[in-house]
């Protein structure tokens, strides 16, 4: 009799990701406001340059990235040398897991913080440890008081997803400050570029050995289908996490789609203008319909409703109107819905709805 196979222990707690509704029963083409993807799709350089790569799909793709590295570099002044990509910013959270956690060790994140960390944080063995936040704010205090020797990589999302709120440099300095040496500070960046003026914590990267940049290719290039994603970080950890990643993990299509994007600053600043402009229409309308919602700094706003039960028929309401939100039970906001920004268009559409569900 052969023994019976187990997985490594932690894989079982795993639940299985279910986000990404796309379909709605009666609905051809429902309005999709799930998942924080760019209305307006990708550039059409972008476009462009994936059709352009298509036919050299008989090869393998370069291993080194070295031509998007050069171009991400340029674009935001960052050395090319300490950038790693990866098939999402997914993938650098796993191979961050992967290379610096194990059995007896923690991964910190927020409250209602991102799947993913919790996802690698198991699969690598690890303990992932959430600390609560303040006012949907992630507390700063509460993290350095829990953080102890066997905290090794605390994430923070900045903007927040699903809370949409935004932590200032000088906090995230007081944090990377309080943290121990041996934990690696990950700010993740997936919404940086909503928030005005916010660069994903560069300095901080560039001054210390333990703080890692994340950034995506899904939001604001409207890349999510493509899955590009990197990490800047200290040339010690990127050599670490260059050693674990599989060598071809980015396509062609994917490397040539992501280098036109990156250089395409007008269609970026484009969507960007058009977010800020919607995404306060938005939280002004949903404000004066008595839905509570905070100043978001992303490309999406948290609509809180009275309870749970509000939330869940509001949700249902809207998905007969052939519209998908986000409830983000799992993230422990069951009384909320996420709304990602649409076109003005969508905006209206959803307010309208939310106006005859009041
Ligand atoms: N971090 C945060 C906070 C996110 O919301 C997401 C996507 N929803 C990601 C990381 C991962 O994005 P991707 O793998 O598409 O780069």
């Amino acid at each position: 009799m052969s023994a019976p196979i187990r997985p490594q222990p932690g894989i079982l707690d795993i639940a299985l990701y279910q986000g990404g509704q796309s379909v709605l029963e009666g609905h051809a083409e429902p309005l999709k406001l799930s998942s924080n993807e760019n209305p307006f799709g990708p550039s059409p350089a972008a476009l462009r340059a994936m059709a352009a790569a298509l036919g050299d799909s008989h090869r393998y793709p370069s291993t080194d990235h070295a031509t998007l590295r050069a171009a991400i570099a340029e674009v935001h002044g960052l050395d090319a040398d300490r950038i790693i990509c990866g098939t999402g910013s997914d993938e650098i959270i796993h191979l961050l897991c992967q290379a610096y956690v194990g059995e007896g060790l923690e991964v910190m994140h927020t409250e209602h913080g991102f799947a993913m960390y919790r996802i690698s944080a198991l699969a690598a063995g690890a303990t992932p440890v959430e600390v609560p936040e303040r006012d949907r704010v992630v507390d700063v205090g509460a993290i350095l008081d829990r953080a102890g020797p066997e905290t090794r990589l605390v994430f923070i999302a900045n903007p927040a997803n699903p809370t949409a709120t935004f932590l200032p440099m000088d906090a995230l300095t007081r944090l990377a400050d309080g943290l121990p040496e041996t934990c690696v500070l990950v700010l993740d960046g997936a919404y940086a570029e909503f928030a005005e003026g916010y660069d994903g914590g560069k300095a901080l990267v560039e001054a210390r050995q333990n703080v890692v940049m994340m950034r995506t290719f899904s939001k604001a290039y409207g890349l999510g289908g493509l899955r590009v994603g990197y990490g800047y970080a200290p040339r010690d950890i990127i050599d670490v996490l260059n050693r674990i990643r599989g060598p071809f993990n980015l396509s062609g299509v994917a490397l040539a789609g992501a280098e036109a994007a990156v250089r395409d600053l007008d269609w970026v600043a484009k969507c960007l203008q058009d977010n800020a402009e919607e995404r306060a229409r938005l939280t002004g309308g949903l404000r004066q319909l008595g839905i509570a919602c905070d100043e978001s700094f992303a490309n999406f706003v948290l609509a809180r409703f009275a309870d749970e039960a509000e939330a869940l028929a509001a949700d249902a309401f809207l998905k007969r109107h052939g519209i998908i939100v986000r409830h983000p039970k799992n993230y422990g906001f069951p009384q909320a819905l996420r709304i990602t920004v649409g076109r003005p268009e969508d905006n209206s559409r959803v307010l309208d709805a939310l106006a005859s569900f009041k």
